[in-house]
């Protein structure tokens, strides 16, 4: 790092002192969160091993079930090697959850990419629409915020279930908050209708508060482990939280009806799945570091940021407006060249399939596509937005953000 570039970085991390503090406290009472679960179902290392074949009486992975349900805030859990990502477990609730006839109602605008084809609002194969299940959308309020009154005016009788994504995902929108954003609109969903149930994607918001939207009235959440509650160690899987009820129909569509959560071999991956739940707060909270840094780093190189470093955050993504292609080439190429993995590899911008426009990314992760590790992607359209999340250290943040601020120095220079 050169003078200036490091410079920046310096003060960046001075700024940022309270802001820290702030995520450590976080961080401690998740953590104690997670112990007091692992206490209270008396974890032993032969609980580590995993089974194979159907996988019946795994001891192991029930206990790991019942400590996902005590953190996450619900009476049950599915915690599975099989479901292998975060919109493996959001289908999996969705279809496990969902007959013919029912409706959708997603809250928090146009969903993630991946669940407009399980819902089918993009014409997709095998979509819920199939199934005759119809799901509505609604729009963001003016202030990029739910909008409660529109939402509980589209309830009808044959709703089922509202959707709600904590995390902003691509949206430029800021992401829900606990226990404000989620506890107020859940309440009045059910105020609304009782019957009606709150399924939330809970992807990149776990360990983010102290409270998760279980906690505020949720009847289930989903998520993935190659995330934050994997904690950067868990290889693959999924999880699903909620009512004992809610779990319980859609563990009868995991594997097949009558076999229930009684099968399921979890292989080689409890040990990891522990360790990783175990490390989750921990880092989630160096993730976020990461993020504030960089946050603050590319402020004060001029660009447009968000959630800016004195932002509430309810997620891990942020957004930064590069305003070139050149640009957002070149701050996607310092995040590779400081990655433990491929930091030699250029990335280039390409077409992919469902996206619009050509998309640019770095991300030179020890697991594949593993987002609780440093990356960055964006689409080759203005304002050039890349968005970043995750590093397993703040130290590897550090480097990374010294790395952008000598790249945008340079860019900077040139033109
Ligand atoms: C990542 C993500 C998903 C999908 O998870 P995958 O593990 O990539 O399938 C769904 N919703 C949100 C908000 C996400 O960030």
């Amino acid at each position: 790092m050169v003078g200036e570039a490091a410079q920046l970085v310096v003060e960046a991390d001075q700024r940022l002192t309270s802001r820290f503090r702030e995520l450590e406290e976080i961080s401690r009472t998740n953590t104690k969160k997670v112990l007091s679960a692992f206490w209270a179902e008396k974890v032993s290392e032969s609980d580590l091993y995993g089974s194979t074949g159907y996988g019946y009486t795994d001891l192991g992975r029930d206990k790991l079930e019942h400590i996902y349900a005590r953190v996450f805030g619900g009476q049950g859990a599915i915690v599975r090697p099989q479901l292998v990502s975060g919109t493996h477990a959001l289908k999996t609730a969705l279809f496990g959850i969902l007959r013919p006839g029912d409706r959708v109602l997603v809250g928090t605008g146009t969903p993630y990419d991946t669940l407009e084809g399980v819902l089918g609002l993009r014409k997709t194969e095998g979509s819920l629409v199939e199934l005759g299940v119809s799901t509505d959308v609604v729009a963001w309020d003016e202030h990029g915020k739910i909008n409660l009154p529109a939402l509980l005016s589209a309830m009808r009788s044959d709703t089922k279930l509202v959707m709600l994504q904590k995390s902003r995902g691509y949206q430029s929108r800021a992401s829900l908050r606990t226990a404000t954003d989620l506890a107020t609109s859940i309440s009045a969903i059910k105020e609304r209708d009782p019957n009606v149930l709150v399924l939330v994607d809970n992807c990149y918001g776990e360990f983010v508060e102290t409270l998760e939207p279980c906690n505020v009235g949720a009847d289930v959440v989903a998520g993935s482990l190659i995330k934050n509650p994997g904690g950067g160690l868990a290889t693959t899987g999924g999880y699903i939280v909620g009512r004992r009820d809610v779990i319980d129909t859609i563990g009868a569509q995991l594997i097949a009806p009558g076999v229930g959560l009684h099968a399921g071999p979890t292989h080689g991956f409890l040990r990891e799945f522990y360790q990783g739940l175990f490390m989750a707060p921990h880092t989630v909270k160096e993730a976020q570091k990461t993020s504030l840094l960089l946050s603050s780093v590319l402020e004060s190189l001029g660009y447009e940021v968000d959630p800016s470093p004195n932002d509430d955050r309810g997620d891990l993504i942020l957004s930064v407006a590069l305003n070139s292609p050149s640009s957002l080439l070149a701050f996607c190429r310092a995040i590779q060249g400081a990655a433990p993995i491929d930091a030699h590899v250029t990335p280039q911008d390409s077409s992919m399939p469902g996206y619009e426009d050509a998309v640019v990314m770095a991300a030179g992760t020890f697991v594949q596509g593993s987002s609780i590790e440093l990356s960055a992607d964006g689409p080759m359209r203005p304002p050039y937005i890349a968005y970043v999340q995750g590093a397993l250290t703040y130290e590897h943040g550090y480097v990374a953000a010294g790395k952008v601020a000598e790249t945008l120095l340079a860019e900077q220079r040139r033109s």
